[in-house]
């Protein structure tokens, strides 16, 4: 009888919600190949922290494609490489809709090709738009405010298209805000720009930037400031291996939000970080960044149901304190 464990192709593996995830289906004795192109991601964290195969190339060719599903038997692909900048996507669409969509399209086609019919999806709460309720459930009408959430949506109707057509049966995942590292320390948030709102604090609290800025302090909230939902990378990633096995199982194409329907303003955030660094951390009160939502906060009732995910880390606290473990230690 063969042990041998499903075999997976991860796409954006070396990026940082696709490294976690690489993380997390070793452990649990899962063959990987990673696909990344490192135009943001990190060779040495994949050759270090992960030490799984490393294929450098683009989604978008199929070529090369189309060689790597002859090389390995794949029984399902897990795809995270896209850009995900909002502010960039609003200036360069085309490098958005060519990457997340038509690189997406050419993988999808690619595998459909090679008969791998399982996938799981990063998608985003940024293809929400500005929510008439929070915690935002999934049914809620998608109205993106920007190119980055509209490419994600798009896929998503690629998806669902795909299975009706050609039997692709496809996990989606709505993440609300990714955050925190793995808490034995070997991986975490590395972004080059940063722009998220917890590595710049914690940039902040080591003395690489002079203060962190907060962009709006005049919304509708309690204390003027965005509020976001928080979730753990690591719990993401563990969502990841239960929609996978629920495909695996032969489960039907789902979609399902993950975060931990609780938020957090960006002057909390900011309270958690000195409270956990035991640092004053200098802000900068700015106007608003364009494209943001006043409160983002998911409900993932759903991934609790049916695919039995419970996080681990919902504490705001533990996820900036993993977080500022990691910032110290890549930051010596
Ligand atoms: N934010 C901020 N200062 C920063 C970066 C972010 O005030 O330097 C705010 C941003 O406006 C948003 C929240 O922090 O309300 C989270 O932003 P981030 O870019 O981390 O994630 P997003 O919500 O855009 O996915």
């Amino acid at each position: 009888m063969s042990s041998t464990k499903p075999k997976i192709l991860v796409t954006g593996g070396a990026g940082y919600i696709g490294s976690h995830t690489v993380l997390a289906l070793k452990r649990a004795g899962y063959e990987v190949v990673i696909l990344d192109n490192l135009v943001y991601g990190h060779r040495d964290l994949v050759e270090q922290a992960l030490q799984v195969e490393l294929v450098v190339g683009d989604t978008a060719d199929r070529p090369m494609l189309d060689q790597l599903f002859q090389t390995h038997q794949f029984d399902a692909v897990m795809h995270f490489s896209a850009y995900a900048y909002v502010g960039e996507s609003v200036t360069d669409p085309a490098k958005y809709y060519r990457n997340n969509v038509v690189g997406t399209l050419v993988l999808l086609e690619a595998m459909l090709a090679a008969s791998i019919k399982k996938f799981v999806f990063s998608s985003t709460c940024a293809t929400y738009g500005v929510p008439d309720v929070v915690p935002i459930p999934e049914n809620h009408p998608q109205n993106p405010i920007n190119p980055y959430g509209a490419s994600k949506l798009m896929v998503e109707r690629i998806l669902s298209d795909f299975d009706v057509a050609y039997g692709l049966k496809s996990v989606r995942f709505r993440y609300f805000n990714a955050a925190g590292a793995d808490p034995t320390g070997l991986l975490g948030e590395d972004h080059n720009p940063e722009t998220h709102l917890i590595p710049l604090i914690l940039l902040t609290a080591l003395g690489k930037r002079e203060s962190i800025s907060i962009f709006g302090t005049d919304y509708a909230t309690p204390d003027g400031t965005c509020i976001r939902d928080y979730i753990h990378v690591s719990d993401l990633a563990d969502a990841h291996i239960s929609g996978l096995e629920y495909l695996l199982q032969g489960g039907n194409s789902e979609v399902f939000n993950l975060g931990n329907a609780l938020g957090f303003s960006v002057r909390e955030v900011i309270a958690a970080a000195e409270a956990v660094t035991g640092l004053n951390i200098p802000v900068t009160e700015c106007d608003r960044r364009a494209g943001d939502p006043p409160s983002l906060i998911g409900s993932a009732e759903k991934a609790r149901e049916i695919l039995g995910w419970q996080p681990k880390y919902p504490g705001i606290k533990e996820i900036v304190q993993h977080a500022w473990d990691w910032h110290q230690k890549r930051h010596k």
